[in-house]
């Protein structure tokens, strides 16, 4: 085994452990965990973070507050029985309509939208972030990692975002030139065996049965890939191609949830998950023609999908395309069913604003905050609306609250900064620029935004004397990433 940069790239890679239907399957030689060292922890999650920081900045990651929201809440379900010590999993959504989820080094496991669009019940996506995260406890994703010859961590990290997004389709030329350079060695160079993927199932089905989901939507979710791969395998990216998923890994899976006397006991899915599922649809389709059609379908079928999930989606599509008026039809029958439902009161705010009653929109938001004081979504949409009637000052003490060091909720950083430029105050609109692209790892941007806000006019002799100190530490930060 050699050490080249490209080997390792893809011994990194394989961490990565993605699902696509054609990655369970690689049935290469195993090279013996003998041969490679385990990752230490602290350098595992550094790893990890700077590929998540590389899938930030290139904006493919779903910033969307209610989603981010969503699949956080499933993952932590799923993974407050994960018991594992090193804790602070990340769990987000990919803008990418291809069917897949992948587990990071440090816990940072993400899913493609298109996963969660072809999931039919929330323990299917359930099933596969346990799938993922039993990677993780499991040390499957450190096993994999050479201890050898390090390459600098931020290279790396570049490299092997370019490439899970190249695999992805959404990547630009070097990146895809990359990826092509990979698929020549894959077949010799992969360390991800037949055994991680069994045990990945093993530890994910008992997981799934601690945190009360049904465990058969993993076997079930694994069932339909198995199928589709079959239908569509030539759609599968090239460098993921082999064979479709085993069907005896499917039925050693759901023999597993006999033996725990899990089987059968299906789970009625709460409706966050249909509204989730109809968001991630909307924010993810280019066409609103098409989108309305296939919710209308849906509604009037009374199919078994939840139709409160369905009308949401369409009053979405709805707002989107300009039709306030069937936008508001559909919020208001939801409304009659759910009168006291997050997301539909913010759908309804949204609506207010985007029809030019930006009043009745704040009142909405006010009033759901008596229901829902301090949640993030609902001030990131309150926070917009303060800011595009002027009450900057308003909006700014809001999102004080949402200020935290957190690098899913950066969102409140700019939206704060943005409050802050509008209420005249230069050099704390930059300073909260800084703040946001610190905690995105962005050292270069952080460092020119700091020094935006020293040089501002309005900064105080206080703030300077912090702010010098800030940037003495970004200074620092970024004199280590180079070496
Ligand atoms: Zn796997």
């Amino acid at each position: 085994m050699g050490d080249t940069l490209i080997e390792r790239l893809l011994a990194l890679l394989m961490l990565a452990a993605p699902l696509s239907v054609a990655a369970q399957t690689f049935s290469l030689p195993e090279m013996g965990d003998s041969s490679r060292e385990i990752l230490g922890a602290g350098e595992e999650n550094r790893l990890g973070r700077a590929i998540f920081e590389n899938f930030l900045s290139s904006g493919v990651v779903i910033e969307d507050p209610a989603l981010q929201q969503y699949i956080e809440s499933v993952g932590h379900q799923v993974a407050t029985n994960a018991f594992s010590d090193t804790g602070g999993y990340v769990f987000f959504l990919v803008n990418d309509r291809s069917i897949n989820a992948f587990a990071l080094p440090g816990g940072y496991i993400g899913v493609n939208t298109g996963l969660l669009i072809a999931t039919r019940t929330e323990s299917e996506l359930a099933g596969v972030l346990a799938h993922e995260l039993a990677h993780v406890t499991q040390r499957h994703i450190a096993r994999g990692i050479e201890d050898q010859t390090r390459m600098k961590v931020p290279k790396a990290a570049a490299m092997l975002a370019g490439i899970l997004l190249a695999s992805q389709g959404g990547a630009d030329a070097g990146a895809a030139a990359v990826s092509g350079m990979m698929a020549a060695d894959l077949q010799h160079q992969i360390n991800f065996t037949r055994r991680h993927e069994s045990e990945a199932d093993r530890v994910g089905v008992e997981l799934l049965v601690k945190s009360g989901y049904d465990p058969e939507g993993l076997p079930d979710f694994f069932q339909r890939l198995y199928e589709a791969s079959r239908a569509y395998g030539t759609n599968v990216p090239e460098f993921l191609r082999t064979h479709p998923v085993e069907a005896r890994r499917i039925s050693e899976t759901r023999d597993r949830i006999a033996q725990l006397g899990a089987a059968g006991k299906r789970r009625a899915d709460p409706l966050d998950y249909h509204v989730a599922q109809a968001r991630a649809l909307v924010l993810s389709t280019q066409s609103n023609s098409t989108l309305a059609a296939r919710f209308e379908g849906a509604i009037s079928s009374g199919s078994n999908r939840d139709v409160a999930g369905q009308r949401y989606g369409m009053a979405l599509s709805q707002l989107r395309a300009g039709d306030m008026a069937g936008a508001r039809a559909e919020t208001n029958r939801l409304l009659q069913s759910y009168p006291e439902y997050l997301p539909f009161l913010l759908l309804s705010a949204e609506i207010d604003l985007r029809s030019g009653q930006p009043d009745q929109a704040l009142e909405r938001y006010q009033e759901a905050a008596k229901i829902y004081p301090g949640d993030y979504t609902l001030a990131l949409n309150q926070g917009t609306a303060l800011i595009e009637v002027g009450r900057y000052k308003s909006a700014m003490n809001l999102l004080r609250e949402q200020l935290q060091p957190n690098i899913l909720r950066t969102g409140a950083y700019a939206m704060f900064a943005r409050a802050a430029r509008g209420a005249g105050l230069i050099s704390e609109s930059h300073a909260s620029m800084a703040e946001y692209y610190a905690l995105r790892g962005d050292v270069r941007q952080a460092i020119e935004q700091t020094e935006l806000a020293l040089s501002a006019a309005d900064t105080t002799p206080y703030h300077r004397s912090r702010l010098q100190a800030q940037l003495e530490t970004l200074r620092n930060r970024a004199a280590e990433d180079e070496t």
